[in-house]
């Protein structure tokens, strides 16, 4: 039997394969497939399931890929993100892709899709604003509008019919999708020493790249091999990771902020695979409907969204109080605007509330760890020897 490390090892493969081999794969194993890259944060996968598609998540090069061109693209002010998803782009990584979706978090997003238009990458490319308004008669309405638009451009390079019955039985692969991701994080907050946070990431990330099916068989093989073990607790704190929801931090540092004396328990990497709290509703007769209303309000916090009337910063602390988090780290990447202007907000809603934090920036291409491993040692060992005292940070 598979064991829980060549499992990992398995996901990891999958999960930094810049060349998207079993998307590719998977597209050439029957007739009418399409492949759909959609960059961060969000998208309904269910929507290229039911047209017999497979949606790619894009996440950028990280530090696997060297930028040469890619700056040439953007000014020196922005995250790195861009510039690799560019450099993928002009090497030749997407050539087997039929379209782009590019969701609303961010103007370099949508710059990202013009430029993706210019470069004539895919059939089709798609600058998708999510509503930001949540009114079912308004946002909803729009936002049905939106998806259905998708439908029609997959529908004329595939000649696939739009289904319910086929978009009802991706909505039960992906609410069994969402809630395996759920139990392998449960465990990791029950016992954060069984498996490392860049171990448990790298087994959600292989899930951007290969069939949702396929990725529900290593959760559930994951889940079953981590219920056999036992391991030793670990003198760390358990903290929560705030900022890390688009560009993606590079595996060396999760493992660094871990070794400094962490358990990460919770964190918004990654953060399109959780979107949705919950199920999407199943076995209605308006499946998109269904999708739609998910969005509308089951919908996890995120500074792309507009959420006054459900603000962020007290989803932010009933997170943490859920996890039984010892403290916060902002991590966001280096010139990420949404993050960035969220986290006086956030972190003055911690010291309201005399949660301890730290921030630091960081970069997907970032290779020197030394001060964020001091820094990040500092922060767990004054938890650590202040551990149940009240700390008035007002
Ligand atoms: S990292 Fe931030 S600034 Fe960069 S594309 Fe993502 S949301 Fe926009």
């Amino acid at each position: 039997m598979e064991s829980l490390k060549q499992l990992i090892n398995k996901c990891e493969g999958l999960a930094f394969d810049l060349n998207y081999t079993r998307a590719k794969q998977w597209k050439s194993e029957g007739d009418g497939r399409v492949l759909v890259g959609y960059m961060p944060i969000y998208f309904p996968r269910e929507i290229i399931h039911a047209m017999n598609g497979l949606a790619v998540g894009i996440l950028g090069g990280g530090d696997k890929k060297q930028i040469i061109r890619g700056d040439a693209y953007y000014q020196s002010y922005i995250c790195h993100m861009p510039r690799g998803i560019i450099e993928l782009a002009l090497d030749g990584h997407f050539d087997q892709f039929d379209g782009f979706l590019f969701p609303s978090i961010c103007d370099v997003i949508r710059n990202l899709s013009g430029m993706f238009r210019v470069l004539r990458k895919g059939k089709f490319v798609k600058y998708m604003d999510f509503p930001q308004n949540f009114q079912k008669h308004i946002g909803g309405e729009f936002f049905k509008y939106e998806l259905m638009d998708i439908v029609d451009k997959i529908s004329k390079i595939n000649k696939v019919k739009f289904s319910p019955e086929k978009l009802n039985e991706g909505i039960q692969l992906f609410n069994k999708n969402r809630a395996l991701i759920n139990a392998v994080y449960g465990l990791r907050k029950k016992s954060p020493w069984k498996i490392s946070a860049d171990e448990v990431y790298s087994i959600i990330r292989a899930g951007y790249v290969i069939p949702v099916e396929e990725h529900n068989e290593i959760l559930k093989k994951a889940i079953e091999l981590l219920g056999s073990m036992d391991g030793e607790p670990m003198d760390k704190i358990r903290v929560m990771i705030i900022g890390a929801f688009c560009e993606q931090p590079p595996l060396s540092l999760i493992k660094t902020i871990e070794q400094a004396g962490c358990y990460i328990i919770e964190d918004d990497f990654l953060l399109g695979s959780k979107w949705i709290q919950g199920d999407v509703e199943a076995g209605t007769s308006d499946p998109v409907g269904a999708i739609v209303d998910a969005y509308l309000n089951k919908s996890t916090f995120s500074s792309t969204v507009y959420d006054v009337d459900n603000p962020k910063e007290v989803r932010m602390i009933k997170l943490f109080n859920e996890s039984k988090a010892d403290g916060i780290i902002f991590a966001a990447p280096s010139f990420c605007d949404p993050a960035l202007l969220d986290h006086p907000i956030l972190q003055s809603s911690c010291h309201d509330n005399d949660i301890r934090y730290i921030s630091f920036l960081f970069s997907e291409n970032t290779g020197q760890f030394k001060v964020i491993k001091e820094q990040v040692g500092t922060f767990s060992d004054s938890i650590k020897l202040w551990e149940g005292e009240t700390v008035n940070l007002k």
